[in-house]
């Protein structure tokens, strides 16, 4: 049996906690690893490394820096399988979903090896006479990162790479539920040659959390994960005085216009309902179909009643199992309710169990129709293989519809008219919207900006905004003098 590891200063240690969690394979809930979960002590010293190494990587050249990165990223391209495999068993993805999750964090590492164009500073000269003004980027210290179960290799790579390209030191928390991925990604980063106590892990739950909150040398924290969650680390983060992006939950809409292309709509809602059952923060949730294009909702629902979840080296699955028994107890318990609620269920997937692995968290497609914004399945985010249909008149009442909802993560439009998306881009509520896109997540040159409930915070990750959130910046005005005369004391503000 694996023991999961920490890494501390370099080291890949075994924590000396008697307090073990169990990482388990979802789609049979038998035990794969065993992981302590680091104690004070261990935390307190991974602290400590990050604090001494920043002392010393800041003043790293930064396309040394940017080179470290540049390895990086080729080794992740080198353990791009081996990395999905790992994921894929840990986290019950199809393999081909799996490979998607690390490519998009790959992407984050190629953009963090592009870090001196981004910290450029700015300049003014002859700001007064003979005065220059001029403004450079300079790192915070140790950052705190705190991530989800759901991607893994994905999100602990829009953290630690952005922020130690720009020379912090960096302190991950990853998620207790698959943390064997985060330990591939870092073992990955030290073969790279990233110096001892740049990337520290430690591993735990919510105390292990609230410690790290509380220490007075973290400088900066990034999280991802459920809204509660993200509200209870965005209070705390901020009351102790640190710089905090909280990235929460979700509930998207698709809004499906009559002139939409009928067969690209519906494979394209297949795919980002149901694909990885539903457990993506940018998973559509709910299709809210203008007009006559409710006349597609039977056959949508026939489509997604075909996907066929399963193991994740079966290639014909299209999803595999939930996470744990507490989040299928959670997604039937939400099936229920949309039942008892009055809306209609055309396809049921909570009796779903994949022969031979009945102790498995598996849940099937299920699609629910004539849902209305009072339904619980509409309220709440279900975070399984759960679409929920919904019908209006027109775009206005759609867009009002989706600006009512308290999330603002992601939202797309299916339509043919150029002025029907130009009005639902410009007046949604929403920070990424996709137009005949349906999962819209920009790649790292922009930055993930999710809105309202999915955000706390002001600068998001990735992108330009990730260097902003891991750097403070410096103004330096100056004057060199070139002659002995002298015009006596300025007793004012201005400069002269
Ligand atoms: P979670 O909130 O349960 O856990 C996230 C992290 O917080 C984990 O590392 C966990 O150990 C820690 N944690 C849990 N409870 C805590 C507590 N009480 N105090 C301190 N730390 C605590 O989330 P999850 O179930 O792992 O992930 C799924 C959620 O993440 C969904 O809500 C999903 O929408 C969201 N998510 C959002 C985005 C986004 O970009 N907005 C991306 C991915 C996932």
């Amino acid at each position: 049996m694996q023991t999961i590891q920490q890494l501390i200063n370099g080291q890949f240690e075994t924590s000396q906690s008697k307090e073990m969690i169990d990482v388990t394979n979802p789609a049979n809930n038998e035990v794969i690893a065993k992981l302590p979960v680091s104690t004070e002590s261990e935390i307190e010293r991974a602290i400590a490394c990050a604090k001494e190494a920043f002392k010393t990587w800041k003043k790293v050249p930064v396309s040394e820096r940017a080179r470290v990165m540049l390895r990086y990223q080729h080794l992740l391209k080198e353990h791009h399988d081996d990395i999905a495999s790992i994921l894929s068993k840990e986290t019950g993805k199809t393999f081909e979903d799996a490979k998607g999750d690390v490519w998009r964090g790959i992407e984050v590492v190629e953009q963090a090896a592009n870090v001196a164009s981004m910290m450029m500073g700015e300049t003014v000269e002859n700001v007064a006479t003979d005065i220059d003004t001029y403004s450079m980027i300079q790192p915070l210290g140790v950052c705190l990162g705190i991530t989800p179960f759901n991607f893994p290799a994905m999100i602990p790579l829009w953290m630690f790479p952005m922020a130690v390209a720009c020379g912090n030191t960096f302190v991950l928390k990853p998620s207790e539920q698959d943390p064997a991925t985060p330990m591939k990604l870092a073992e990955l980063f030290i073969e790279a040659g990233a110096p001892a106590g740049i990337l520290n892990i430690v591993h735990g739950g919510k105390d292990q959390v609230n410690h790290l909150l509380e220490h007075e040398d973290i400088k900066a924290v990034s999280f991802v994960g459920s809204v509660p969650v993200g509200q209870h680390i965005y209070r705390t983060a901020t009351k102790n005085m640190k710089r905090a992006q909280c990235f929460a939950g979700a509930k998207n809409h698709s809004v499906i216009m009559p002139d939409a292309n009928k067969e690209k709509v519906l494979n394209n809602l297949v795919g980002s309902s149901v694909g990885a059952a539903g457990q993506r923060c940018m998973a559509i949730s709910v299709a809210v179909f203008v007009g006559d294009s409710a006349n597609w909702i039977p056959e949508l629902a026939e489509k997604i009643g075909k996907v066929k979840p399963g193991l994740w080296d079966d290639k014909n699955a299209g999803f595999g199992p939930l996470i744990s028994p507490q989040a299928k107890a959670r997604v039937l318990s939400l099936i229920q309710k949309g039942k008892d609620e009055g809306a209609s269920c055309l396809v049921d997937g909570s009796e779903f169990t994949l022969e031979g692995y009945e102790n498995g968290n598996w849940v099937g497609p299920t699609v629910f129709a004539g849902v209305t914004a009072n339904m619980a399945i509409y309220q709440e985010e279900i975070f399984g293989p759960v679409l929920c249909c919904m019908q209006v008149d027109t775009l206005e009442e759609a867009l009002a519809l989706v600006n009512a909802n308290p999330y603002g993560n992601g939202t797309s439009i299916f339509t043919a008219s150029g002025a029907a998306a130009r009005y639902y881009q410009s007046n949604v509520e929403v920070g990424q919207v996709g137009i005949n896109v349906p999962i819209p997540v920009p790649l790292p040159f922009f930055s993930f900006t999710g809105w309202k409930n999915s955000f706390y915070g002001d600068l998001h990750a990735y992108g330009k905004q990730a260097i902003r959130f891991y750097t403070e910046t410096k103004t330096i005005t100056a004057r060199w003098f070139d002659d002995e005369s002298d015009s006596g004391p300025n007793m004012t503000i201005n400069l002269r």
